[in-house]
This record gives structure tokens, sequence and C-alpha cells, in this order.
């Protein structure tokens, strides 16, 4: 298949100082060097996982059907990746297609390849990413003799993947070597209202200086930040909505595109919304939503992950969301009922400390734990 250029569709209507393109009414920005051009709301795959195939059928074609003309898996979501062929292949030509894997050698790489190409029913994949790049050790191994980047340079000149971009969690001297090294033209970080002074301060400026590409991961804080479902949204004391974490995190016109993570139907169609009516935040709108989170207070989980594992198998992330559904949404029930179906509970916590040693926003995650039990099992 040759390389496609999206802006050629029909329905491309004007472009304007910000670098963003109107699709339909979804709007388009460039991906920094790669040159694509893409819906500024990205489907995330990494929970379709989670759905049945008939599902994810329903919302990826909704989500193109929307205007979203870029989808990102990965090699180790689970079947995302064949979930993806399965639904979209007889769409081929309408989207871009953004894979990753955590190989290191370029004999491991050229397999992952080959395997991506056949989950995905496609013979060109558009962006191929090293994922989760994150020691020093692991970089100089990739970029290396016999590396993984010599498998993706190969694919590249070879035409079955059109560009190499990498993903990387807080590991910043990493994201930087990438950034500055010329040869990957995209990084996906995790960037969101609660945690951006993580990277916004030197990382993306740094992207944008040097015209590499920016994918948002991890938009809505993980699924901190995503709003209940809407039947329990009414009774919800919400203080912010995925709506004003996506406008945040897309004022910022060193980003791309942000691709929260989906798996129903409203999500897909409330996300969508957001990019057809993007409108660039005020400095006062700004100063709300941080005044908002603030009032989430301090001891508020991210939910990014970076505590697990934990040695009793306590799945701290999704514990101390139901501790936020309880205190900030005030979803009393909806929070017990999701508790009562957690597995290993958190009164199995033996305070070893590890978690609390891991946590970057320096929460005392024993301490929450103890908090979330007692009010979640009462
Ligand atoms: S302190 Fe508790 S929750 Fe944290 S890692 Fe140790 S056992 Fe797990
Ligand atoms: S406890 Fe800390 S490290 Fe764990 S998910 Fe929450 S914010 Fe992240």
């Amino acid at each position: 298949m040759a390389r496609k250029d999206l802006s050629s569709v029909s329905l491309l209507r004007t472009h304007n100082s910000f670098g963003v393109w109107e699709i339909g009414t979804m709007m388009m920005r460039r991906l920094g060097k790669t040159g694509l051009k893409v819906s500024v709301i990205g489907f995330g795959g990494i929970k379709l996982p989670l759905i049945s195939k008939e599902e994810a059928k329903k919302i990826l074609n909704r989500a193109l059907d929307l205007g979203i003309n870029f989808f990102d898996t990965a090699r180790n979501y689970g079947d995302s990746e064949e979930k993806i062929g399965l639904a979209l292949s007889d769409r081929r030509d309408e989207f871009y297609i953004s894979t990753k894997s955590m190989a290191l050698t370029a004999e491991d790489m050229a397999k992952e390849i080959e395997r991506s190409l056949k989950n995905l029913r496609t013979d060109y994949i558009d962006l191929y990413m090293c994922h989760n790049l994150r020691y020093p050790k692991d970089y100089d191994k990739v970029m290396g003799p016999g590396g993984a980047m010599e498998a993706l340079l190969k694919a590249k000149d070879e035409g079955v993947i059109g560009h190499i971009g990498f993903s990387c969690h807080r590991f910043h001297e990493t994201m930087e070597r990438g950034i500055k090294s010329g040869i990957f033209e995209a990084i996906m970080v995790a960037y969101n209202i609660l945690n951006d002074e993580l990277v916004d301060k030197s990382i993306l400026p740094m992207a944008k200086e040097h015209d590499v590409g920016v994918i948002v991961m991890k938009p809505l804080g993980g699924g901190a930040l995503a709003a209940p479902p809407p039947e329990l949204g009414a009774r919800a004391k919400i203080v912010v909505t995925a709506e004003q974490a996506l406008k945040f995190v897309l004022a910022n016109d060193a980003v791309s595109l942000a691709i929260p993570g989906m798996m129903r139907l409203w999500e897909v169609e409330e996300n969508a919304r957001v990019g057809e009516t993007l409108q660039f935040m005020t400095d006062e709108e700004k100063r709300r939503l941080r005044d908002a989170v603030k009032a989430l207070g301090s001891e508020f989980c991210r939910g990014c992950g970076y505590c697990q594992p934990c040695p009793q198998g306590i799945r701290i992330p999704i514990i101390l969301r139901q501790l936020t559904y309880y205190k900030v949404y005030g979803l009393v029930d909806w929070a017990k009922g999701r508790y009562r179906m957690v597995e290993v509970k958190a009164d199995n916590c033996l305070e070893c400390g590890q978690c609390r040693e891991k946590c970057p926003y320096g929460l005392d995650v024993p301490k929450m734990l103890r908090e979330a039990h007692k009010l979640l099992s009462s």
C-alpha cells in the first residue's frame, strides 16, 4: 500500500495560524515532521481487550465516522491490534495506524513488525514506535549495533512503515535523547492537567523545537479525570470534566493530538465532540481548571500506575479510583459496588512502603488504602 496523505481527503477545508486543519468538523493538526494530518482526538486502543469483537467493531467504526483518523495500539495491548484489523481493514485508506513494540533487538523488532502487519491486516503501518523506552541502557541497546532501530529503519526503507516514534513515561533523559536524535519523528508522552509539570516545562517545548510530533497518552489521567458513566453523572459532584481535561491538553500548541483510551460508544462520541468544538482555553479558563484540580487535594491518585506491581497483588490505582469516586464525585454506592468486585482488597496491604517510594506524587498510598477499605467496605 502506498503512503497515504489524508490531507487530500475531499472534506479538508482550511487551516489557521495554529496549524489546525478541519476535516468535516473534526479539527486536524500536523504530527510534527511526519507531516501526517491527524485528528486532534485519536483513538487509544489500550482498552479494546476489555470488550468483545462486535463492540470493538462498532465503536471503532463510529470513531472513524466521527472524523477520528488516528488509531493507536501496541503489540502488548492484548488482542487490540487484531480487533482493529478485524474492524477496520476494509476502510484502511481512511485512517492512520500507529502501533508499538518493546523489542530491543533488530531480530525481535523485525518479528514484531511482521506480527503487527498480520494482526492489523495491512501491508503498511503509518507509525511504528519503540514502546516505553526508559532506561539509558535500553535506549543504547535499541540505537546500537543489532538494536531494534536497525529493523525499524529497514522496514521504513522498504516502505512497510512510514515513520518511527517512541513512547516514554517519566524518564526525561530518555525523552530528551530521543527528541534530539533526529531519528524519531514522534513521541508519545503522558500529559494532563494533573501531571503537566512533569513534561510541559521542558519536554514539550523541546519536541516542538525539533519538530517531533507529540501524541498525548493518558490525557484523562489514566481514567482519573474521566467522568463517571452518564447514567451516574447527574448524581456526581464532578470537579473536572473529560472535556475540560482534553481541552487543557490540546491548548498546548506543542501537542498534535490526544489519544484517550476508549471502550464505550458514549466515550467515543463525547471525546470526538471535543475535537469538533475545540477552542483554545483562555488563561482565565486554565486558572479556573487549576483551581478546581487543587480543590481535589494533595491526596489524589492520578492513576498513572507507577506504584505497581504490589507484592500483595493489590491493584492500587483501581482501588484509589473508587476512593476518588466516593470522596470527590460523591458516588458512594457506585464506588462501594465497584470495590466489592475488586479481588484483592486493600486490607491485604502489609505496609511494605514500596508503592509510596515509587509514587511520583508523594502520596502516602498505604494510608489511602486504609481509608479506602474503611469507607468502601462499610
Ligand atoms: S505498601 Fe501495601 S500496597 Fe504498597 S506495595 Fe506494599 S503491600 Fe502493596
Ligand atoms: S498511587 Fe501514585 S503511583 Fe500509584 S497510580 Fe496513584 S498517583 Fe500513580
